[in-house]
């Protein structure tokens, strides 16, 4: 079976349309009208919707993990051997869906990644995760160049890499090569009896090695998690690396790879008795995501908030997991109000550093 896949540009509206008469719900980037400057977002594809290959302003992040899920639903029920007592019975959310997500780029295939590592290769593994992520088909698109603000390639990702994809497309003259990188990509394309494109795969190689040339060499940040780690308490450093912060949280929120999130219990309006329990996206830039009930808070100063933001990212997940909790993507540099650039706050670490090891030599 071949793991090269050709369609011809005119032939690609049939590829979600052949995906979804499979019986799967084919999530598309769409440029959505809806304000004066149109948004790029992700949308359930249907007959005739126009799609985009142009990057999402957001992440696919929330396939997996949404920005607000019920967990599970709760009822009180009197206790039938003691009256006095309530039993709690609980029923769980199904939320088995098969999605392709089509189209996104390769830094979000890597962010699905980088959730894998905590929510399913830790001590416990996330049930609620996990199911979501077992129904996901990724297929990528490579990227033809780089831009200003996406950095993929200083951080272990390319504008072609595989990492996180089930399959890779790849935009040729006339058409896309579909490169099959797992199992999965592999047995959707069988599905497909998308045509033989083993001839192809030489172009699209060359337009992948010129999407590499394209990149601005990447500094070498090898030496972050050690500098991050011995400029941890250099509160001068973090206050100037944070002043023009305003906590908005916009860098977390629309991040691929982050995944602080919050539990709580919501009563059903009208039923005393019964209640679910969600599980929302959270922001640690916010000064109440480590506020703790007696008031006292470990992170109640912007620097702290941004240094454990940096250094979770580049020190402590690395340091846990072998790789950057960061997949380059450049959203959160294109989307801070006062411009800060998580970029040049490693740069800048990295020669704090190198500052205070010659001072101490
Ligand atoms: S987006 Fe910018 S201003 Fe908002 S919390 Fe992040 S770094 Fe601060
Ligand atoms: S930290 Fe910024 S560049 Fe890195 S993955 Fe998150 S949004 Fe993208």
């Amino acid at each position: 079976m071949s793991k090269i896949r050709y369609v011809a540009k005119k032939d690609l509206a049939n590829v979600p349309l052949s995906i979804s008469q499979l019986g799967l719900t084919v999530l598309v980037p769409v440029i959505s009208p809806a304000t004066a400057k149109p948004s790029i977002i992700y949308e359930p594809w249907e007959k005739e919707k126009e799609f985009t290959f142009a990057k999402a302003f957001v992440s696919p992040k929330s396939t997996v993990f949404p920005e607000c899920e019920t967990l599970f639903e709760y009822k009180k029920r009197p206790s039938p051997v003691a009256p006095d007592e309530n039993w709690i019975q609980l029923s769980e959310k199904d939320e088995r869906r098969d999605t392709v997500i089509f189209g996104c780029r390769p830094c979000d295939a890597r962010g699905f990644d980088a959730l894998d590592k905590p929510f399913t290769q830790g001590l416990f593994k996330d049930p609620y995760y996990a199911e979501k992520r077992d129904h996901i088909i990724v297929i990528a698109r490579t990227c033809n160049t780089g831009c200003e603000t996406c950095f993929c390639h200083w951080v272990g990702g390319g504008p072609t890499s595989p990492i996180g994809s089930d399959i890779l497309i790849t935009e040729l003259e006339d058409g896309f090569v579909f490169q099959a990188i797992t199992e999965k990509g592999q047995d959707l394309l069988t599905r497909l009896s998308m045509p033989d494109g083993t001839d192809k795969f030489p172009e699209a190689e060359e337009i992948r090695k010129k999407a590499w040339k394209s990149l601005v060499p990447a500094p070498d940040i090898s030496g972050a998690l050690e500098s991050l780690k011995n400029i941890f308490t250099d509160d001068d450093f973090w206050v100037s690396q944070t002043d023009r912060c305003i906590s908005c949280g916009a860098c977390t929120y629309i991040c691929p790879t982050c995944y602080c999130f919050n539990i709580t219990d919501e009563g059903v309006p009208g039923s005393p008795k019964g209640g679910r329990r969600l599980r929302s996206w959270d922001n640690c830039m916010s000064s109440r995501y480590t506020r703790e009930a007696s008031g006292h808070n470990p992170r109640a100063k912007k620097f702290q908030r941004m240094r454990n933001r940096v250094s979770h990212k580049f020190w402590t997940f690395p340091e846990n997991w072998g790789s950057y909790l960061c997949s380059g993507c450049g959203r959160c540099i294109t989307n801070c109000p006062v411009h800060l650039d998580i970029r040049a706050i490693v740069l800048a670490a990295i020669e704090e550093y190198r500052k205070k090891k010659g001072a101490d030599s």
